[in-house]
């Protein structure tokens, strides 16, 4: 199976993919999650992507391109996927249909995750990420047991850096600007599945579930 999850900062992306990703035994692809990777190892795309993250701002197509061409010809990628965070751009939709068509893969369905604009701020600035495990809580929703320590493993909670309240709404802008308009693309193509993600993580799951075994969004 072969699955894109779109949807705002914020909307769950992450948390869904995994999931889903686990349900369906495909491996999950966060390109967010690669280019901080490659940051904090000092990698080149790490050292050109920084400026713009930190921003808010998307990395240029020609840098992301060749880092979601390299994943997806991985080993653990020809079974399957789901990419989180790519494509946020038509050009970048248009490169990735070009790329699985010369590889003779189909998408199977795009995911996309509704949440309105004041659902994303209070929940990307309440934010709190483990710096050691990666688990993730929420100061009003999901509160440590301690303030500043990991329920799980005992490590240090961060905010991300482009979780602070200026950039969030910078990157919103940025989504509706140039990510939206892959709603109708997709659209037009057959593939969309439309989900409303202000319900609970389990509920949500459980829609793309559904609606995937069955063919239908919800
Ligand atoms: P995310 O974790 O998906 O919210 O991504 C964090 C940041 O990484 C974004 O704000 C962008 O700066 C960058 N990024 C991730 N994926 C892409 C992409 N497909 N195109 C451009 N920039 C991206």
């Amino acid at each position: 199976m072969r699955l894109i999850i779109l949807g705002p900062p914020g909307s769950g992306k992450g948390v869904q993919s995994k999931r889903i990703g686990e349900h369906f035994g495909i491996v999950q692809i966060s390109t967010g999650d690669s280019l901080r990777q490659a940051v904090a190892s000092g990698a080149e795309i790490g050292r050109q992507a920084r400026q713009y993250m930190e921003k808010g701002l998307l990395v240029p197509d020609n840098l992301m391109v060749q880092l979601v061409m390299d994943r997806l010809d991985q080993e653990d990628a020809l079974g399957g996927f789901i990419l989180d965070g790519f494509p946020r751009t038509i050009s970048q939709a248009e490169m990735l249909d070009d790329l699985l068509q010369k590889e003779d893969r189909t998408l199977d369905a795009v995911l996309e995750l509704k949440v309105r604009d004041g659902v994303v701020v209070s929940r990307l600035s309440n934010r709190r990420l483990c710096s050691q495990c990666g688990a993730d809580y929420n100061l009003v929703t999901k509160p440590p047991k301690t303030e500043g320590v990991c329920d799980r493993c005992g490590g240090r909670l961060i905010q991300r850096e482009d979780d602070r309240e200026a950039t969030i709404l910078h990157r919103l802008e940025v989504y509706h600007r140039q990510t939206e308009p892959l709603e109708a693309y997709y659209s037009n193509k057959g593939h969309l599945l439309t989900f409303d993600a202000e319900r609970s993580v389990e509920e949500v799951s459980a829609a793309i579930v559904e609606a995937l075994e069955s063919g239908t969004g919800s």
